[in-house]
């Protein structure tokens, strides 16, 4: 799993932050990419990277104000002139359908693939056999919800060679063994299937949360995940300021994955306010309380692999 920000500034866009935009880039895992809010020019964001729109395959929505949602129907639309043709779908709060079903047809743009719309409430918004979503409901100034990305254990590996070597034939058997079946081989001899695989690996979590102030809801969602990915719209010791907005420090992004336990914390929606220059500043301000912290810009790109986080771009 991948993640690349598209866009990670507060409220409008400035030169150095375009709103927000999260892609969780599943191309291993399924083939396809996610997006995490779609705030405006986000498929402008798209055009500097290898993201293909056709691979676009969810979009999850945190909440209505426009710095999330205004690059929807321009994606829409070119994912469709771009040859998308596998059905697309939106989760979000309770009105995303009637306000892109609306542009749409009002700008008569035309999909040439089907959208599907799920109005979440709070709860299991999707599962399947890899991964599960929850959705839960934060505290901003708008009903704006957190999201809840876990993979689910992946398969034990068989390990061929040895299976090979223990006499099991080529065949069904081989995957017998795959899936913790014992077999016994026309010899007579057992083969434990535990003796030629190896454990499966647990898999990911991912809290991704909108706008918010610092809340309880956001540390029950972000319960021991890997990452936990937080707004900091204001800087330590402006805590009263945020509050009147629903939004949060970073010393409050840092406090939310302290209480619940995440491994690693990347924040993202920051304010015009601070330059570039001031990341680090503020990723200091946050670490007296969290010890893994990542000031998120646009473009930036990271891997979580074997429940490590590493950034593979600069
Ligand atoms: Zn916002
Ligand atoms: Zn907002």
């Amino acid at each position: 799993m991948e993640l690349q920000f598209l866009g990670t500034g507060a409220g409008m866009p400035s030169k150095q932050r375009n709103t927000s935009a999260l892609v969780v880039k599943l191309m291993q895992e399924r083939g396809t990419f996610w997006l995490f809010d779609c705030g405006e020019a986000t498929q402008h964001q798209m055009l500097h990277t290898s993201l293909k729109p056709r691979k676009l395959e969810k979009i999850f929505i945190t909440h209505m104000h426009g710095d999330h949602i205004y690059g929807l129907p321009g994606l829409l639309g070119s994912r469709s002139f771009l040859d998308g043709k596998e059905p697309l779908t939106i989760y979000g709060p309770t009105g995303i359908q009637e306000w892109i079903l609306t542009t749409l047809r009002l700008s008569k743009t035309y999909l040439q693939y089907k959208v599907n719309f799920v109005e979440i409430t709070e709860g299991i918004i999707f599962e399947d056999e890899q991964f599960t979503v929850e959705a839960k409901l934060l505290h901003h100034v708008i009903p704006c919800f957190g999201f809840r990305v876990s993979q689910k254990p992946l398969p034990p590996q068989l390990l061929i060679e040895k299976a090979l070597q223990s006499g099991v034939p080529k065949g069904p058997l081989l995957a017998q063994l795959k899936n913790g079946q014992d077999v016994i081989l026309e010899n007579g001899q057992t083969v434990f299937s535990h003796d030629v695989t190896a454990k499966a690996e647990d898999g990911f979590s991912l809290a991704i949360l909108g706008d918010t102030r610092f809340c309880q809801a956001s540390i029950d969602l972000s319960q021991n995940v890997d990452i936990v990915i937080h707004e900091a719209t204001f800087d330590a010791g402006t805590e009263e300021l945020a509050k009147p907005y629903g939004h949060s420090t970073i010393t409050q992004a840092a406090q939310v994955a302290k209480e619940s336990g995440a491994k690693h914390l990347i924040v993202q929606h920051i304010s015009a306010r601070f330059l570039p220059s001031h990341a680090e500043e503020l990723r200091k301000q946050g670490l007296s309380v969290f010890p893994s912290i990542t000031v998120a810009e646009d473009f930036a790109e990271f891997e979580l692999k074997h429940n490590e986080l590493n950034r593979i771009n600069s």
